[in-house]
């Protein structure tokens, strides 16, 4: 990489992707200059992780862990931020890079506001994307802001892709691991656990990422996510099952050819690409080992099983409000699983049930998404209460 130091902030800098973006940091400290670290409550892990990278703002954004978060950098130049008021002020400040690594749609505006004061924006946050992708790459257009994608997929489709030769592209094979259930009837899905379905074979995740996986919810926001990411419809979009997780994507060219990019299951691969994009950067990650390998294989997925996939074409073709519900009654519904409030399976129940009342092309406005976004929680919200008390479908 070049002797300048790039400036970055990290939004979300105390999950799973912040922590590996910070070891990817760490490892290279002369080629960063972090301004902004944030999280929504955890202030020790904020605290350490501001420290360590010398970072100079940290956010919090629930306000009342600001106490808790001064007292530990009392000692320390770091300037504190706390609330959303906090998190929009940094994320507008402008620096090389910032990496949106919040979970779910709390992190919409800070990559808003990111868009139009960083020069590039590497975006793990998928949900925002699937949401309010029309709006999202609009305004990075206007801003001629590079979007980067750091999801594990975008990243190998990223890497391959010739954005100059477009039309050459004949379509994307989005790969999938099938997660823990991938062998699983319905029926055993029925009764799966909050622990079973955190335990991803190949990745290390946060939960709500990792309940994504097991419902293949996950490769459903995928496929939205590159639908407009790379500006593509759906009959360009495939998704295979690859249980190794070591092809992360591929793209089939017009004369036969099938570009991959290969890595070990690890994180710290992706986001060391678009940390150094378009130079390269040395990773602490793991590294692949051919060799001693498992066989690879490619199956179709099973729709039967996993109807999340065929839902989310459905949804590209029926447009923003059909992605937004799919999104939030999703993120609601994951909340629900994970405090045992409704069964594995009810996941599915949920979206379906909001998608049958979504209807409309394209959200025009942030607030607009922000607002439907709003209404559709509380109608899946209201729905669980309800199947709840009459011990319906979805426990
Ligand atoms: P985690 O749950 O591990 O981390 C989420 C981060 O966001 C934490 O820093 C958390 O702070 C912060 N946060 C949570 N809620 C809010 C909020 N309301 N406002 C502001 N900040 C908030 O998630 P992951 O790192 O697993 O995932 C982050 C995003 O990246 C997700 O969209 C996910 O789909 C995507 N992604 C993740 C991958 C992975 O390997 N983990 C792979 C590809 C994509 P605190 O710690 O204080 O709660």
């Amino acid at each position: 990489m070049s002797d300048q130091k790039k400036s970055i902030n990290i939004l979300g800098a105390t999950g799973s992707i912040g922590c590996s973006a910070v070891d990817v940091i760490l490892a290279n400290p002369d080629h960063f200059d972090v301004h902004a670290v944030s999280a929504n409550e955890n202030a020790q892990k904020l605290a350490e992780t501001a420290i360590a990278l010398k970072a100079r703002s940290a956010v919090i954004v629930r306000d009342d862990k600001r106490a808790e978060l001064e007292a530990l950098l009392s000692s320390t130049d770091i300037e504190v931020f706390s609330g959303v008021d906090g998190l929009n002020a940094v994320s507008k400040r402008p620096v090389d890079v910032t990496l949106a690594a919040i979970v779910g749609m709390a992190g919409l505006e800070s990559i808003m506001n990111a868009i139009r004061s960083s020069k590039a924006v590497a975006i793990a946050n998928k949900e925002p994307l699937v949401s309010a992708g029309a709006l999202v790459m609009t305004e990075a257009r206007a801003h001629n802001t590079t979007i980067l994608p750091v999801d594990s997929e975008h990243n190998a489709i990223f890497q391959v892709f010739d954005f100059e030769r477009k039309a050459s592209i004949n379509k994307i094979i989005i790969t999938a691991s099938g997660g823990p259930f991938r062998t699983w009837s319905l029926e055993e899905m029925g009764a799966a656990t909050v622990e079973q379905a955190l335990a991803h074979p190949n990745w290390s995740m946060g939960d709500k990422i990792s309940i994504d996986s097991a419902t293949m919810v996950n490769k459903a926001l995928e496929v939205i996510e590159a639908h407009y990411l790379f500006d593509l419809p759906p009959e360009q979009i495939e998704v295979l099952i690859h249980p190794q997780s070591i092809v992360h994507s591929m793209v089939e060219y017009c004369d036969g050819s099938v570009l991959s990019q290969m890595g070990a299951s690890d994180m710290r691969t992706p986001i060391a690409n678009v940390l150094a994009w378009p130079e390269r950067l040395e990773t602490p990650g793991q590294r692949l080992n051919l060799a001693a390998t498992p066989d690879l294989s490619f199956d179709a997925p099973d729709l039967e099983r996993f109807p999340a996939l065929a839902m989310a074409y459905d949804c590209i073709k029926r447009g923003g409000y059909a992605c937004a519900a799919f999104n939030a009654a999703n993120e609601v519904a994951v909340d629900a699983f994970l405090n045992n409030k409704i069964g594995f399976l009810g996941i599915l129940d949920c979206i379906s049930y909001a998608l049958e009342f979504a209807e409309g092309a394209e959200l025009p406005t942030v607030k607009d998404v922000q607002n439907y976004d709003q209404d559709i929680r509380s109608a899946v919200l209201d729905y669980i209460n309800n199947e709840q008390k009459t011990k319906a479908k979805l426990v």
